[in-house]
């Protein structure tokens, strides 16, 4: 029988390890925790997450600083600010809200977020040490939906060594620093994409297979090895026709659930999988980088 992993419940593990480090910092070393939260325009996607990140982050005890741009900002305006908070040390985080308006290039801004509060893990520096991996690794912030993918891995494989794992999508968010992960934790790893031929046969070799492809319920049980771990990290919304016969819409995975879960020996839902973990390991690197600025050891390893 499928077992499926409670991300949820793993992630409300995680915020409670970070507000104890939080909580140890602001005691030993009067250091509160802060996280700055940029968000340029009206995205209302990005305003949930937004949202989201800042009620759990007062949780954890951990600060945060709003700052809430209008869509015509140019790109000097956000360049300043992310200087500003650059410059500031009461801040130890800056997570600049993606995607941004048009007229701004999105990777000039996340290469000017200093790489010591680069708590996305998006900067060209980190990218290169998690890519080095060993000693550079523990140097690195990892991007949060991978980080939290990974923990999750681990708590429930019990050695990842030699396994072979298949990542879906090759993105600099998920897909690409998925890979480097699991190669770091020595599974022998294939990345598929949408220009890969035949995806189903790759599958049908993996013990892990970890989704980030954007595209509603694709890989299909049929797909899957018995037995093997699923990591959805999908999250897409879907129209739907609810029983009174009305429109509606629901969300769901790159996974489709039904048939995989009949294969898997363990898979995450959607919602209630990767999502919570993403939050969870952006509060946890804003403390680890609280940490590293008041001189100290990371509380957590991966
Ligand atoms: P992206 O669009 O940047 O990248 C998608 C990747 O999937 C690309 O590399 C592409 O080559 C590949 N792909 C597309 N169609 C494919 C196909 N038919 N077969 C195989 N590969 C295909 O997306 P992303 O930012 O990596 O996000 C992927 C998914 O993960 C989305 O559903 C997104 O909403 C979700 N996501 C979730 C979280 C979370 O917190 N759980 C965080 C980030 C992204």
């Amino acid at each position: 029988m499928t077992n499926i992993i409670d991300g949820k419940a793993f992630a409300a593990k995680i915020r409670t390890e970070v507000k104890h480090d939080s909580d140890n910092l602001i005691s030993q070393k009067s250091v509160e925790p802060c996280l700055a939260v940029v968000l340029v325009g009206e995205n209302p996607a990005s305003k949930v997450y937004v949202g989201a990140k800042t009620k759990m982050a007062a949780e954890c005890n951990i600060k945060t600083k709003d700052y809430k741009l209008d869509d015509s900002t140019d790109q000097e305006t956000l360049l300043k600010l992310i200087d500003d908070l650059n410059n500031d040390a009461s801040v130890h985080g800056i997570l600049v809200q993606l995607p941004l308006p048009k007229q701004i290039d999105e990777r000039k801004v996340i290469d000017t977020i200093t790489v010591e509060k680069d708590v996305d893990g998006f900067h060209a520096i980190n990218a290169g040490r998690l890519s080095i991996g060993g000693e550079m690794l523990k140097k690195a912030f990892i991007p949060c939906t991978p980080l939290g993918s990974l923990l999750l891995l681990k708590d429930q494989v019990e050695d990842l060594k030699g396994k072979n794992a298949v990542v879906v999508g090759r993105s600099n968010i998920v897909g690409k620093p998925m890979s480097q992960l699991l190669i770091e934790e020595s599974c022998t790893v294939t990345v598929v994409h949408s220009k890969t031929k035949d995806i189903e046969s790759v599958c049908a070799n993996a013990d892990i297979v970890v989704v980030a492809a954007g595209r509603p319920e694709m890989v299909d049980g049929k797909w899957l090895k018995k037995g093997a771990v699923v990591i959805d990290v999908g999250i897409n919304r879907i129209p739907v026709t609810k029983e009174d016969g009305s429109e509606g819409s629901k969300i769901v995975g790159d996974v489709d659930f039904a048939s995989a879960s009949e294969v898997a020996s363990k898979i995450t839902p959607v919602p209630g999988g990767v999502g919570p973990m993403t939050i969870a390991c952006l509060l946890r690197n804003t403390v680890t980088s609280a940490y590293r600025h008041a001189g100290l050891e990371d509380p957590r390893s991966i």
